[in-house]
């Protein structure tokens, strides 16, 4: 299993990824680009509750491998 909080070193709390928002995440997009990255190379991207599917549609448009972690606070 992957860990719900290995985010930043410097922050507890993470900040949605969507460009210009600065909400709290809710959600943890775990993901790779398999052309680029090995199975054992996951990004991951938090989101917002308002952001969460567009950042998901946009990794399963590429037909990356995703997968949603909520973050429980
Ligand atoms: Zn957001």
């Amino acid at each position: 299993m992957q860990q719900n909080r290995a985010v930043t070193a410097e922050t507890q709390t993470p900040v949605c990824s969507a460009r210009g928002c600065r909400r709290k995440a809710e959600w943890m997009l775990h993901w790779r680009n398999p052309r680029l990255h090995g199975p054992e190379r996951v990004k991951r991207w938090a989101a917002c509750d308002e952001h969460v599917e567009s950042l998901r549609s946009f990794l399963t448009a590429r037909r990356f491998p995703c997968e949603t972690v909520k973050l429980d606070d």
